[in-house]
């Protein structure tokens, strides 16, 4: 079976549905296809949190000295100078712009007076969904794309690009999941929207041995690389594949990760069996997640009490979450120290030392240990929370090589016509480590650009 479409976009996550968006606008036809049985993908399950600096809400806070030289500088910095530096660029002077296309074209609401500020960022610059996840994004894009008329196939996996005697990209092959066998041409374009390999063992050891097994994933299960794949096969260009991130506060049992752990941002600490701190609480989360293995165990315990809970209200928003991890075990409420110490055979002394400490430190506004730089905060009076966490791989930092507008390049430095990628499956922004909320500004930055470039130039 055929079928004709001006624009094919691969991947129904933030980045596809964006694409599929913007290139509707500009007048073409598009179809959106997506393999699993439900769109969404890593965007949906993801606490949807997105930087921009300058937002309205740092506005509405009184944060008035971010700016977008340093969200770039901390992006750059955060990834060790491995990201391309122009694409980072692009993405920091955009961020805000696709932040408002999200709150002005798409209805998405964020809270209007609450920002995270994640690892490696100077600022708290990233807006927060109502509901705390990727839910709130993934549903009003959805009513967008029906409202305008993009088709969206799911339960169908592209499986290889076809190009014409020039060699540009105009369709795709795909399978339904009752095996049909179907060709989607496209007049204009194909975009690579399919996120990244974290789902997929085998390509993670290829890339990088270290990240074989033992270890969990966060990442939705449609995430196993396939755009990297097809667009291999036509010669792309791919850059840091060896770095695989992962996220250190994540469920021992299923390796989920934890949103409810989210109060680490308003100032819940990280202690080990002994009860002691060991890192920084707002560090990059690949040193945080080394701490955490290098840890009696290879596990810690987030701590945090009610003060801290009704700040961002972590619990409340994840609250299906939070009976899970009592169900299992791993997260335990009660109203003094030596309770949750119990719970879980913390070293009682040893944590009432770490505690009084965090607390004289949130009083001087001074962590002498580990310069917590978002401010520690007092834990004197319960009630008290505690929570077992382990890493768990949760972001690809590598992919395939794009260019200011999203061209995907081939091994020669060449475009190869026809053919654009947007977010995970791309592999120039956040080189050897993703910042937290920078992934959703990533995704609907340069999945719109994909969406108007394949129009406009085709
Ligand atoms: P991003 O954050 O870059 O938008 P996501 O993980 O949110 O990435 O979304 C990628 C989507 O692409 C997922 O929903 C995934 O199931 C889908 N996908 C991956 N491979 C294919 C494929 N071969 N065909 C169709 N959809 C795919």
């Amino acid at each position: 079976v055929d079928q004709t479409f001006d624009v094919v976009v691969i991947g129904a996550g933030g980045a596809g549905f964006s694409a599929a968006i913007e290139a509707k606008q500009a007048g073409a036809s598009v179809v959106l296809l997506e393999k699993m049985p439900a769109v969404g993908g890593n965007t949906l399950i993801s606490g949807g949190e997105m930087n921009a600096p300058n937002n309205w809400v740092q506005q509405k806070l009184g944060i008035k000295d971010d700016s977008a030289d340093l969200f770039y500088e901390d992006t750059l910095k955060g990834g060790d100078n491995l990201g391309t530096p122009n694409m980072v660029r692009i993405l920091a002077d955009n961020a805000l712009k696709s932040a408002e296309w999200l709150r002005d074209e798409i209805k998405v609401e964020f809270l209007p007076d609450h920002l995270f500020q994640f690892g490696g960022h100077s600022r708290k610059r990233a807006l927060i969904p109502v509901g705390h996840t990727g839910a709130e994004l993934i549903t009003k894009l959805k009513v967008k794309t029906e409202a305008d008329g993009i088709v969206i196939k799911t339960n169908m996996k592209a499986e290889a690009l076809l190009t014409n005697d020039q060699g540009k990209v105009n369709g795709v092959t795909a399978t339904s999941a009752s095996g049909d066998k179907i060709t989607f041409h496209a007049n204009k374009g194909v975009i690579l929207a399919t996120g990244g390999f974290g789902s997929n063992i085998e390509m993670r050891k290829k890339y990088n041995s270290e990240m074989d097994e033992k270890y969990m994933s966060t990442d939705s299960p449609g995430t196993t690389g396939d755009g990297i794949t097809m667009a291999e096969a036509l010669g792309a260009k791919l850059t840091n594949m060896k770095y695989i991130q992962t996220y250190p506060v994540c469920n021992p049992v299923t390796g989920v990760i934890s949103l409810v752990a989210d109060s680490r941002f308003d100032g819940a600490i990280l202690i080990n069996q002994e009860g002691e701190r060991f890192v920084e609480e707002l560090e990059r989360r690949d040193v945080i997640s080394k701490a955490i293995l290098a840890q009696s165990g290879g596990y810690a315990y987030q701590l945090w009490n009610q003060k801290i809970g009704d700040i961002g209200k972590t619990v409340e928003a994840h609250q299906d979450e939070y009976d899970m991890l009592v169900k299992q075990g791993m997260l335990h409420k009660a109203d003094t120290l030596e309770e949750v110490a119990a719970f879980f055979k913390v070293d009682i002394e040893k944590l009432k030392a770490t505690v009084a400490k965090v607390n004289k430190y949130a009083e001087t506004k001074d962590d002498l240990d580990f310069h917590h730089r978002g401010g520690l905060v007092s834990l004197e009076t319960g009630p008290y929370y505690i929570q077992k966490a382990i890493p768990s791989v949760h972001h690809t930092m590598g992919g395939i090589v794009i260019d200011e507008k999203t061209h995907v390049m081939n091994e020669d430095g060449k475009v190869i016509p026809g053919l654009y990628a947007a977010g995970e499956v791309t592999g120039v922004i956040h080189g050897a480590n993703r910042l937290g909320g920078n992934a959703i500004a990533d995704v609907f930055t340069f999945g719109r650009i994909a969406g108007q470039q394949v129009v406009a130039e085709n």
